[in-house]
């Protein structure tokens, strides 16, 4: 390779058996984001940068949003902090649950606050085990999740999740969590029929109950599209086979919404496009679009009336639980959303007209699939059309050379495996979806001789 040209192309990193470790340390810094507005990112050298993945799956209403930080400012001055453990809660939280209710529908109306989609989660698996205890079936302890499912960084988190680099380190999964397969249409699915696939998808997981013990079993957990294990959107059959397996099981059905809630698959809440109902939703990210960290828990009646019955308050919480400034500041991003219609615009319009850009790229000789629901979508690089061959030979390279290239291109998007992802703010324009699609094309035909001139892959 022309160490040069890697240099170029700021891609030398990617070459650890053949780039000079020189070049790799020269080329290592990090780059620097001072500001942004609307869409775009600004790097401390002077890039402006298309935000192709809303910060990280968060800034739903875009950046530069003088109402948010008003609200912030407001809140600070009327009353900055105050916690939820005195038997106490301020006016933001208490508004902010009843507008999250509001969205959820149905039965789920109450809401647990906390800071960060992993605390979140590590919520739902404390609160769904104790709900099983008082319901006096303690043994339903484990947890059913998908290989590949990010679900947070801390111990629960991370367990849940299926991502087996990230089990290594610390020694996880704790016990009591078990993983079954992905709906991955173009890796493991490749060349199934959908209805088949989603019937063999379901069929794992009943087999996995089944092998567990139907009566340890405490909830099922998903993300409605898996969003940092590639945009991993299932066959249409696959959520309502899911639900029912829990309804017969008497499982817990938990949707994690940290990327698919507040409009990202053009609904409130990603499980409502499928026609399911969770028990449990954990949300984060588009709740306040990143612009204060704040999540919460969505839990159905059905567990709160068990709670209340028996076992008086659930002894949880942490001290930024219910934060006032964070809650304002959501509270003002949802009117946001609901004032600028961002979550219907998402669904019947720039939703589908990102997926029939993305589709133009279907011709592009690297591209294997291209794939989206509302403004959350994915392109499938490939060594040869028609199959879903990886060009290296360790699955998971390609992505981030082109990623790099894209940003190179000013175009910010996640290279994840051989996938490259995108989730824009949901105030993108027609015109700025076009500029992503085609940076994205540009950038796979700069890609193209780079993976080319590299080790053949294997089949995913
Ligand atoms: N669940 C999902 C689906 C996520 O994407 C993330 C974050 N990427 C988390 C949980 C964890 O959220 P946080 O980083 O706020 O802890």
């Amino acid at each position: 390779h022309d160490i040069a040209e890697l240099k170029r192309l700021d891609l030398a990193h990617h070459l650890p058996a053949q780039a000079d470790h020189k070049v790799i340390a020269e080329l290592g810094g990090s780059r620097i984001i001072t500001r942004a507005d609307g869409c775009y990112i600004h790097d401390g050298e002077g890039h402006t940068i298309l935000d192709g993945m809303a910060g990280l799956w968060c800034v739903n209403v875009g950046y530069g949003r003088e109402e948010l930080a008003k609200a912030a400012y407001e809140q600070m001055l009327e009353l900055p902090y105050y916690n939820t453990f005195f038997k106490t809660a301020t006016p933001p939280t208490v508004r902010l649950a009843a507008k999250i209710a509001e969205k959820m529908g149905g039965d789920l109306s109450h809401v647990f606050f906390n800071s960060s989609g992993s605390e979140a989660n590590d919520t739902v698996f404390r609160l769904a085990r104790h709900y099983w205890k008082l319901k006096g079936e303690p043994q339903r302890t484990v947890f059913i999740s998908r290989w590949n499912a990010y679900h947070g960084s801390t111990v629960a988190g991370v367990s849940l999740g299926g991502m087996k680099h990230m089990h290594v380190q610390g020694d996880l999964p704790i016990p009591g969590v078990e993983h079954v397969r992905q709906p991955y249409g173009f890796g493991e699915g490749f060349g199934e029929d959908p209805d088949a696939f989603a019937e063999a998808c379901v069929q794992a997981i009943e087999d996995k109950i089944l092998e567990v013990g139907p009566e340890k079993v405490a909830a099922f957990i998903g993300e409605p599209v898996q969003g940092a294990g590639g945009v991993i959107i299932p066959p249409e059959g696959y959520w309502p086979k899911v639900e029912a397996l829990c309804r017969k099981y008497g499982i817990l059905l938990v949707c994690d919404e940290v990327i698919c809630g507040f409009g990202r698959l053009g609904h409130w809440f990603g499980h409502q496009g499928y026609g399911i109902k969770p028990d449990m939703i954990a949300m984060a990210k588009g709740l306040s679009s990143g612009y204060l960290p704040i999540s919460a828990v969505g839990v159905a009646d059905h567990i709160v009336a068990e709670l209340k019955e028996k076992g008086g308050d659930f002894i949880h919480g942490f001290t930024y639980s219910g934060h006032p400034t964070c809650a304002a500041v959501a509270i003002a991003n949802i009117e946001i959303m609901e004032r600028e219609g961002l979550i219907e615009r998402t669904r019947t319009d720039t939703g589908p007209y990102l997926a029939k850009a993305l589709a133009r790229l279907n011709d592009h000789p690297l591209v294997g699939e291209t794939r989206s629901r509302g403004l959350l979508g994915a392109v499938e690089i490939v060594r040869e059309k028609g199959t879903n061959l990886r060009f290296l030979d360790k699955e998971g390279e390609a992505g981030p050379i082109v990623r790099d290239i894209c940003i190179r291109n000013g175009l910010m998007v996640r290279g994840i495996r051989d996938t490259i992802v995108c989730c824009p703010p949901l105030i993108i324009t027609h015109a700025q979806i076009d500029e992503l699609v085609d940076i994205i094309g540009r950038s796979l035909t700069e890609a193209e001789p780079i993976l080319r001139a590299l080790k053949p892959g294997t089949p995913s």
